[in-house]
């Protein structure tokens, strides 16, 4: 049981990690799926924002471009090259313009400026590319004047189709840069990069970093390594393809690329994390929160459960253990202890199932409540009674049963004897006037690797031995007790077979009226006559078939005979008296005997007061109420209830108020112990409360004159018993009836 237990525990925790951790695992996936779903939003974020920024800032140069184009154009189509006007012209632009500086250069190299300056770039290259008809931007230039970064657009003049000068503008890389942090997003650094990674402007206001001696991927490095994506990223500029790399520092880094359609430049822009995944740190912070919140609200509804398990199980265990009335054990409980204790122990052991003979009276006159507290002083004899490795434990009502152990039988059946002594004898006021009748049965175990239901079988039939024993208290289980179960399995089978042969036949014995002697009814008694004609008393088989049940069946059959006669008395033309038959208190569970019996009575056309039915007095404190139900059903059937064996064990002089019965007969054992003082007085009382009720009273087994006699005087109205006549089969009954 206890392995059975921990068994329990492991398997209820293994479920609880697993599913713990499927859980945790579930969610954890979630979340990289989360994760990886906003990475990938960040990417698309960053690659938008890179080509926003590259459309803006081609845009820009475009314009920039355009304003250049639109002077080149001008001039072409005035046809002439005037610098005195073109320079003025130029002047009022640039005012408009952010431009550094605005240049006409003549084919020489010559160049005016707008700041009125004077300078040869016949060695430029942006002046000789435009001189060959190209649009041009040049890379970063130190200005010729003042040495600081520029950058240069160029456009060639056309007169009749040659170029005839170039139109130029610098930009400070100072103001592309004020340009750039304006037009890109705040997120992001932008770099304009030519084909070789050198850096041509970037976004970053008031950078001092000296970019003449940094190309990008210098400045990349400061954000973080990854050296395979920033070949990727080499290799895809120089092939002018566009694309993402993410760099992995402190923060991660984002960065995207994409070629800006002019120059062969490269627009790179750089987002750190820090500005994208504040959203995703955001979104992931509270997924693991959450993560963490559901697995912390499970482990505590499973704790909870776990929890309320324990001690439903502890209450259950403890339901099933203990004996709620006497805090003692249950039989189960005691059973599963003993067995324990049994198999892992070489002492001699005995078995002992014990109750007391009169308990049901007890808790049927006193009321349950006392019955309880008669329970828990027997209890407390056991208690006093086992010792340290011994246990006991309740099954039903006063049934205990004990585990004791001993070292020779003589001292073990000392014990046994001196707890009867104690039951009987000890504290007179606690047992309140109950006399206490122990009946034990003890099996002295053979072998403790036994069977212990076989143990158990052996101590219930010495029980049952003991308690169908008149005088003795407790019975040892020997075979003999086993073989005598056996014969009556074998008796019960008998039964049935003799039943089906009609070897039962029924005996009459007459009842006499006290006063005039006259025959006034009689009693039917089953006898078994076996084939070889010898007659067995109800007294050896009637156990055995109430044992099977099978003497409802009995009755019932003797019932109908009884019927039978009576009917052929009657065609006859005999004077009937009424006969009364013995119902046994197995009828009390079968509901539907009552209309059976009214059936066959009616069938047979027996008159109502014709046939009565005897009830043993035992039945009543089996099911009281059950019992004055069938009473009042057969008296509205019109059948005159007897009461038998009245006086015999549980009497009860109180039910006789409450069960109205139409006749009390009196016990032999009643009648027979009159003589001493006690017992008359009894007798006297009982009759005269009889009387009082209203109810006759027939004396049964009167043997002598003299009891006869002493029955008269108390006006007992109906005398049955040996000294009158014996039961006889229904002829000779016949017969005496006709001499009546
Ligand atoms: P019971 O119903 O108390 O029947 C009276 C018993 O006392 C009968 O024993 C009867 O022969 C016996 N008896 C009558 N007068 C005297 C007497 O003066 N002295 C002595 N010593 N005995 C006397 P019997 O016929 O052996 O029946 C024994 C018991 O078997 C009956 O006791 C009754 O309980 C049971 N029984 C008999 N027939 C039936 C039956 O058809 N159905 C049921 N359920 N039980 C039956
Ligand atoms: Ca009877
Ligand atoms: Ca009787």
């Amino acid at each position: 049981m206890r392995s059975a237990k921990r068994e329990r525990i492991v398997l209820s925790t293994a479920v609880l990690m697993a599913a713990a951790i499927i859980i945790a695992g579930a969610l954890i996936i979630y979340a990289g799926m989360i994760n990886r779903h906003l990475i990938e939003e960040v990417n698309e974020r960053g690659e938008q924002i890179s080509e926003r920024n590259e459309f803006l800032i081609e845009e820009e140069m475009k314009e920039q471009m355009n304003i250049l184009m639109e002077i080149s154009e001008r001039i072409t189509a005035s046809g002439t090259l005037d610098m005195e006007r073109e320079m003025s012209e130029l002047k009022s632009i640039n005012e408009r313009h952010a431009f550094k500086r605005m240049v006409i250069a003549l084919p020489d190299g010559t160049a005016y400026t707008t700041d009125d300056l004077e300078m040869d770039l016949s060695k430029r290259e942006f002046f000789q590319r435009s001189m060959q008809g190209e649009n041009f931007i040049s890379g970063r230039l130190a200005d010729y004047a003042d040495g600081k970064d520029i950058i240069v657009f160029s456009v060639p003049i056309y007169l009749n189709d040659q170029v005839e000068g170039v139109v130029l503008a610098s930009y400070s890389v100072q103001t592309m840069q004020k340009m750039l942090s304006v037009l890109t997003s705040e997120e992001c650094d932008s770099y304009v990069v030519d084909d070789e990674g050198g850096i041509v402007v970037s976004s970053i206001i008031n950078d001092t970093t000296d970019y003449d001696s940094q190309d990008i991927h210098a400045v990349l490095s400061r954000f973080g390594e990854n050296s395979r994506d920033e070949k990727k990223m080499q290799k895809d500029i120089q092939q002018k393809k566009a694309g993402s790399i993410i760099l992995e520092g402190k923060e991660e880094t984002y960065v995207h690329y994409l070629s800006l359609g002019m120059n062969d430049w490269y627009i790179v822009n750089v987002i750190s994390s820090e500005h994208l995944n504040s959203d995703r740190d955001y979104l992931m912070g509270t997924t693991y929160l959450l993560v963490a919140a559901v697995v912390f609200v499970f482990i505590l509804f499973i704790a909870y459960i776990m929890g309320a398990e324990k001690k439903k199980r502890q209450k259950m265990e403890q339901l099933m253990n203990v004996d709620e009335l006497t805090g003692g054990n249950t039989y189960l409980h005691f059973c599963d202890i003993a067995e324990e204790k049994l198999k892992h122990t070489d002492k001699k052991a005995a078995l002992i199932s014990m109750d007391i003979q009169n308990f049901k009276l007890i808790n049927e006159m006193y009321g349950n409540q006392e019955g309880d507290r008669v329970l828990r002083y027997l209890y407390q004899f056991w208690e006093n009674w086992v010792r340290e490795d011994e246990l006991f434990g309740r099954r039903i009502a006063d049934r205990f049963f004990v585990l004791a152990f001993y070292d020779t039988p003589e001292e073990m059946l000392k014990r046994i004897e001196d707890f009867i002594e104690h039951v009987k004898n000890d504290n007179p006021q606690e047992r309140k006037g109950h006399v206490f009748r122990p009946k034990l049965g003890v099996y002295l175990i053979p072998d403790n690797q036994e069977d212990f239901l076989h143990m158990q079988t052996n101590v219930i039939m010495a029980h049952a031995e003991a308690k169908k024993s008149s005088h003795a208290a407790y019975i040892i289980y020997n075979d003999q007790i086993k073989s005598i179960n056996l014969r009556n399995k074998e008796l019960e089978d008998e039964i049935e077979q003799a039943y089906e042969k009609r070897e039962f036949i029924i005996y009459y014995q007459p009842k006499y009226d006290t006063k005039t002697k006259q025959i006034i009814g009689a009693e039917a008694l089953i006898r078994w006559k076996k084939p070889d004609g010898t007659i067995l008393t109800p007294y050896v088989f009637i156990p055995a078939a109430e044992q099977s049940g099978f003497i409802v069946k009995l009755d019932e059959y003797v019932f109908e005979m009884v019927c039978s006669q009576l009917r052929e008395w009657s065609r006859k033309g005999k004077k009937l008296v009424p006969v009364s038959v013995n119902l046994s208190r197995e009828h009390l569970r079968e509901e539907d005997f009552i209309e059976k019996y009214a059936q066959i009575r009616s069938q047979k056309q027996i008159p109502e007061e014709s046939i009565e039915l005897e009830i043993t007095e035992s039945a009543i404190f089996q099911n009281p109420e059950k019992l004055l139900e069938i009473v009042n059903r057969l008296h509205n059937l019109g059948f005159r209830i007897l009461m038998d064996d009245f006086g015999t064990g549980y009497s009860s002089l109180m039910m006789l108020g409450k069960v109205p019965v139409d006749v009390m007969k009196l016990d032999k054992s009643f009648i027979d112990g009159y003589e001493d003082d006690k017992g008359e007085k009894i007798l006297v009382s009982t009759i005269r409360l009889a009387q009082s009720l209203d109810i006759g009273v027939t004396a049964e087994g009167v043997e002598t004159e003299e009891q006869y006699k002493f029955l008269k005087e108390l006006n007992c109205d109906v005398i049955q018993g040996y000294y009158f006549a014996k039961p006889m089969p229904a002829e000779e009954f016949e017969k005496m009836l006709e001499e009546n």
